[in-house]
């Protein structure tokens, strides 16, 4: 089968190779790969950033926003028959540890991922602990399949802490996920959505998914001014932070009311200095949201989109054969792609 591979400890190190298909064994599933989303993670692994260069062993099958269709059963695994239409949950919990007993699987300290520790699906055929299958409703379009690992982080960002409903929200930073959590915001009763981005195209699908005011600081925007101007000067209830940089980061956590509740999604790339004699006396409280509830994020994003509250197929700008994947990385590295899918099996 064709799989696309990390081959080489290197920028790019990109590889399409012929590999064999994947045996699943006791309590595994193997999948028929459908759609596969290329996203942030991806890059990590493409530019070979420091994270992925300490854990990763080459070559490995990339790939880890999947869906597809079970083809094979393994031994032991109930609950699952070939035919059905599954996405992925890409954090593979052990299942036993302290966070895992306490319901956050999420924060499971030997959290493994495929595409990163075991191969992916970026690949005709991906074999996977059937722990992480998801079976989606019948008749669930294979493009949102594929965007669900994605849209459960955006819908647990939007379900923490406070939630939405009835506050202003910011969302600075509008790939993929931010744009998806423009959508959840909106759909779960945000009152405003301020969106924040550098890119255009970017602030274009934000206003596109529902956002309500947008801000571009490449283009003579001032994200704390506008977050206090649409906002009575108080700044706003709820800010979401997914741009990873630091001045982004700083400038959401300065649009935010004294007692707002901040969620730091996206992670900056080195270490940020916070005066926490700052946030003693204005009181934010800070979250992190780290992938999704499992399953209770799963249930809660299939139920948006199924009900038709929230529309992801905007964001898929580009379905892309699997074998010129390479084209995938390209569009996105200039910034020209919001989701990119690779498509198996075509
Ligand atoms: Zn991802
Ligand atoms: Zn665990």
């Amino acid at each position: 089968m064709l799989a696309l591979c990390k081959t080489a400890p290197q920028v790019d190190g990109l590889e399409l190779r012929e590999v064999p298909v994947p045996d699943p064994g006791a309590g595994e599933l193997r999948l028929k790969v459908k759609l596969a989303g290329v996203c942030g993670t991806d890059m990590h692994i493409y530019h070979w950033a420091p994270r992925m260069a300490r854990r990763m062993v080459l070559p490995r099958v990339m790939g880890h926003e999947v869906c597809g269709v079970v083809d094979t059963v393994g031994a032991g695994v109930s609950g699952f028959a070939v035919g059905d239409q599954v996405s992925l949950e890409s954090h593979i919990s052990c299942g036993h540890c302290r966070p895992c007993m306490l319901d956050q699987r999420h924060l499971c300290a030997s959290t493994t991922y495929p595409g990163i520790d075991i191969d992916g699906g970026f690949a005709d055929y991906v074999v996977v602990p059937a722990s992480i299958a998801w079976k989606n409703p019948a008749g669930f379009p294979a493009e949102r399949s594929a965007m669900m690992e994605p849209f459960g982080i955006a819908v647990h960002a939007c379900h923490e802490g406070t939630g939405v409903s009835g506050q202003t929200v910011l969302i600075n930073g509008c790939g993929p996920i931010g744009l998806m959590a423009v959508g959840a915001a909106k759909a779960l009763g945000a009152r405003k959505v301020i969106a924040c981005d550098l890119n255009p195209l970017r602030l274009a699908s934000a206003e596109r998914m529902g956002a309500d005011v947008l801000v571009n600081p490449g283009q003579g925007g001032d994200l704390v001014k506008e977050a206090k101007a649409q906002t009575r000067g108080e700044g706003v209830d709820v800010a979401m932070e997914f741009s990873g940089s630091e001045p982004g980061l700083r400038a959401s956590l300065d649009s935010l009311r004294r007692g707002g509740d901040y969620r730091l999604i996206g992670a900056p790339s080195h270490p940020v200095e916070l005066d926490l004699t700052t946030w003693l006396r204005t009181g934010p409280t800070i979250r992190n949201i780290h992938g999704r509830r499992i399953w209770r994020s799963w249930q809660q994003a299939v139920d948006l989109i199924d009900a038709g509250l929230v529309d992801l197929d905007p964001l898929v700008s580009h379905v892309i054969p699997l074998k010129d994947a390479h084209e995938a990385f390209e569009l996105v590295i200039r910034g020209e792609a919001v989701k990119p899918l690779l498509a198996m099996n075509d």
